[in-house]
């Protein structure tokens, strides 16, 4: 029996934001967990009169899900930790303490699952329905991605999921020694979940291998990286060129692009976060692998990294989503409005990056670097149901020809009213139908304070 969602203004996004179809008084209907008509109420009324159940969906906006392309989840653990911040003087000091040492060294399975539950709720709830995930925690081997997997699956968010292979050892500056052994460890959390989680299944839970950088692995591991890559079809997930470029041209004389490009690791397959200091070498070797910038201003904005140059990446074609790290909130609403403004800004110039290029980045080129550009990101008969119905509090009328500049000007996590994922209805009216939302809370909090007290905080 089909799902008929009717009497919205409908935006399909198909084939993208600019393009996309706009219908009012509009109709999107469901069978199992796929889109399998779309167009009038009137029309699809008759296509599907048994429909049920049937959803009216007046005065509201129905639109496919957002997709954020790089995230971990378990750093809402680390939010408003109250810790000594005047020690952390450069993105370097930040990157060693509050990202490893007082976060992901520290992180446990049990905690990687309490937040994970809590973040991708968060996500779901406003708006966020699929979700590439890099697990990061060298003491939560092995069992990391079990936990996060678990949660996500609670949860009924979709995802691609992968642990972060780095050569790291916890405690030790990368500067003086790295070790591929913690590497392996690593290799085997991905290749063990990629056996449970095929990339190339139809799962609403995929693997996708997890690197951290060029600088914490070595040519071997990186080389080993894009074998398991191309083996298993699963593409790769890495941090790239987000710490100075200075600092990686005097240790190796190469910048990040460069080593990668030279390890074989870049292709179209490859999702790359950050991307910031870039020389326009640097920017060529990523556009001419056709490698996915997962760009995420307001980490960046936080660790003093500088402004990605997402304008000149879009002239050149490249293509460009985004993502954030769990460092904030997990509104979309907050990160798509942030880069609709940091660039314009950052140039002097009110024309760059208009709304339907910064909502393309969490729709249609998120689904493509993802590999799942037939399946999601806009509502088309055949792809999956990954649908929101959004009632906008706005002062103004919502009307096909204003309907863009509502994402980037008024909307909020919160006007989400309904989240469906795969034809199953995970938010409701504004309350999840999945998990019991004051207990993943409470269980967050209660992960939060073991990870603070580690840290010396009594709470
Ligand atoms: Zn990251």
């Amino acid at each position: 029996m089909a799902m008929l969602i009717t009497n919205g203004l409908v935006v399909t996004f198909e084939p993208d934001a600019l393009h996309g179809r706009i219908i009012p008084g509009g109709a999107v209907a469901v069978d199992g967990g796929t889109i399998v008509a779309v167009g009038e109420t009137r029309e699809l009324q008759a296509l599907y009169p048994h429909a049920n159940p049937v959803i009216d969906a007046g005065g509201k906006i129905i639109m496919p899900g957002f997709i954020v392309t790089h995230t971990h989840m378990p750093y809402v653990l680390g939010h408003n930790m109250p810790v000594d911040f005047t020690q952390l003087k450069s993105f370097w000091d930040m990157l060693q303490k509050m990202g490893w040492e007082w976060l992901e060294d520290i992180t446990t399975p049990e905690g990687i699952y309490a937040a994970t539950r809590y973040a991708a709720m968060k996500m779901l709830k406003s708006g966020t329905t699929t979700v590439c995930e890099l697990v990061e925690g060298p003491h939560a081997l092995p069992g990391a991605l079990s936990a996060s997997e678990k949660a996500i699956d609670d949860v009924g968010i979709r995802a691609q999921l992968g642990f972060e292979v780095t050569e790291r050892i916890p405690g030790v500056s990368i500067l003086d020694r790295l070790d591929r052994a913690m590497a392996e460890k690593g290799f085997e959390e991905n290749l063990s979940f990629l056996a449970r989680r095929p990339a190339r299944g139809q799962g609403r839970l995929q693997g996708r291998l997890g690197v951290h950088t060029a600088f914490t692995n070595s040519p071997e591991t990186l080389k080993k990286a894009r074998s398991i890559a191309d083996r298993l079809g699963c593409g790769i997930q890495i941090h790239v060129a987000e710490i100075p470029r200075a600092f990686l041209v005097q240790k190796y004389g190469k910048s990040a692009p460069m080593v990668l490009e030279e390890q074989g690791v870049l292709g179209p397959d490859v999702v790359a976060a950050h991307c910031i200091d870039l020389t326009d070498e640097d920017l060529e070797i990523l556009r001419r692998n056709s490698v996915n910038v997962a760009h995420t201003p307001m980490t960046n904005s936080l660790g003093g990294n500088g402004v990605a140059r997402v304008p000149e990446m879009l002239a050149a074609g490249m293509n460009v989503t985004l993502g954030h790290d769990c460092f904030f909130t997990l509104d979309i609403s907050e990160y798509l409005r942030y880069a609709f403004l940091l660039h314009k800004a950052h140039s002097a110039n009110p024309a760059l990056l208009p709304p339907f290029q910064a909502l393309d980045m969490v729709l249609g080129n998120a689904a493509r670097a993802l590999g799942m550009a037939d399946r999601i990101g806009s509502l088309t008969p055949g792809k999956c149901a990954d649908i929101l119905i959004v009632n906008p509090d706005c002062p103004v009328p919502v009307v096909p020809s204003s309907v863009l500049s509502y994402y980037t000007s008024t909307f909020q996590g919160r006007h989400v009213e309904t989240a469906i994922v795969d034809g199953k209805i995970v938010m409701k009216n504004g309350s999840m139908t999945t998990v019991n939302e004051e207990e993943v809370r409470r269980a967050c909090i209660q992960e939060a304070r073991v990870l603070w007290r580690k840290n010396g905080i009594s709470v």
